[in-house]
């Protein structure tokens, strides 16, 4: 719509289009209205559409979108998102990063995460309760007790709390115990789940899946915008390698600037399953911010060698700090 296209010739617009038996979506944006048209709408039939649409009063120009997702672009959403949780923000400008953990394994062990990654600078606290693992005799997670403990632990340290949940029906229960939800990678394409997490109220941290192209990443990410809920962050992790003799998986840091191009939604990076070996994981972490991600995800212990869960790709405390601290050293050269 133009500038200064009144809500009258807004809604002109919607009545035109249903009419056509489509299904109008007003977009607000910071300086005007867009007006989405899903679409359904075949080849032959799109030049009478745009000459009946462009002719009508407030209207600027008419024109086909080629990508299939809409509430995430960055063509219907002019202006970058920014996602706060507490004290972390991820958007243009801002950067945060979350820490800890791959599962909670007890109060003691989350406790000293908590104060390790706080101290090092993050504003987030990660750590899963309920664990989707390659094997069903792979440790499950500690389950509400692990949410219980992730809440205590983000309340005594003064930081934001996230965490994975698996299922529709667990979206209720784990949302109230912390700040941000996490949806896995393997998760990504679960519909139902999507909805519910949209529904939540809770900003929702998106995990690429690890076969999945940039438009079913973004289709995803819709469906939890289309609920009504606008705080979703989108998080590269890594896709299925060609050589899983020597990293888990290839780190598509690509996808980055890429996401950044086609979406207004903030894109951080998770290097720790991105690449699935320690030793790889700060190098990664930096060419992340190279590329412009907006916030990282990092998984730490106290002691990787006893981790229950993905101990291989974990960092110690000092290899965390020394993370964090070249993270820092590399954002402060330059304007992101
Ligand atoms: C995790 O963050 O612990 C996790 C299981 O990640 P992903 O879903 O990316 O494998
Ligand atoms: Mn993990």
């Amino acid at each position: 719509m133009q500038l200064d296209a009144s809500a009258s010739q807004i809604e002109a617009v919607c009545i035109a289009v249903r009419e056509q038996g489509l299904d109008p979506l007003v977009l607000p944006g910071e300086d005007r209205v867009a007006i989405g048209i899903p679409a359904v709408v075949g080849q032959d039939d799109r030049p009478r559409l745009e000459a009946l649409f462009s002719s009508l009063d407030g209207v600027s120009k008419v024109t086909q979108v080629s990508r299939p997702y809409k509430l995430a672009s960055l063509e219907f959403q002019r202006q970058k998102t920014t996602v706060t949780v507490g004290e972390a923000s991820f958007g243009p400008g801002s950067f945060s990063v979350m820490g800890g953990p791959c599962s909670i394994e007890s109060y003691k062990q989350l406790s000293e995460c908590a104060s390790l990654v706080k101290a090092a600078g993050c504003t987030m606290l990660r750590g899963g309760a309920f664990k989707p693992r390659t094997s069903p005799y792979s440790f499950q997670g500690l389950a509400e007790e692990g949410l219980k403990i992730m809440q205590t632990v983000g309340r005594e340290n003064g930081i934001a709390t996230i965490t994975e949940v698996m299922s529709a029906d667990m979206v209720g229960l784990v949302a109230g115990y912390v700040d941000m939800l996490q949806i896995g990678a393997r998760s990504m394409q679960n519909f139902p789940l999507l909805v519910e997490a949209g529904r939540s109220g809770k900003p929702v941290l998106l995990k690429r899946g690890p076969a999945a192209t940039i438009d079913e990443f973004l289709l995803a990410a819709e469906y939890v915008l289309n609920q009504g809920n606008p705080n979703v962050v989108l998080c590269e992790r890594g896709v299925i390698p060609l050589d899983r003799a020597y990293v888990r998986n290839t780190f598509d840091i690509g996808a980055i600037p890429v996401l950044l191009e086609h979406t207004h939604l903030p894109v951080i990076a998770d290097p720790s399953h991105g690449i699935g070996v320690a030793r790889y994981v700060e190098p990664m972490a930096l060419a992340a911010v190279a590329a412009g991600a907006n916030g990282l995800m990092i998984e730490m212990h106290p002691n990787p060698k006893v981790a229950l869960s993905d101990g291989s790709q974990a960092l110690g405390p000092t290899q965390f700090a020394h993370l964090m601290s070249r993270v820092n050293v590399l954002r402060s050269g330059f304007e992101f």
